[in-house]
């Protein structure tokens, strides 16, 4: 019977930018610089946001509610 063990970090997410393991430091990253490129990815736009509302001053009300 073999046991293989598994990695120190095994409940470490590997880092999204390089899929490097994380650093507890600078999670979820591996390192300060795949922060910066994910901080600067956010920065150019580059993130799709999901949040995608574009209403131009419209009435907040939009129809008769029963009150009471
Ligand atoms: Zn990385």
């Amino acid at each position: 019977m073999s046991a293989t063990r598994a990695p120190a970090n095994d409940n470490a997410r590997p880092c999204p930018i390089c899929g490097r393991p994380s650093v507890a430091l600078v999670k979820p990253f591996c390192s300060k610089r795949c922060a910066d490129i994910d901080l600067g990815r956010w920065l150019n736009g580059s993130y799709a946001i999901p949040a995608e509302e574009e209403d131009a001053g419209i009435a907040e009300d939009e129809g008769p509610v029963g009150q009471g």
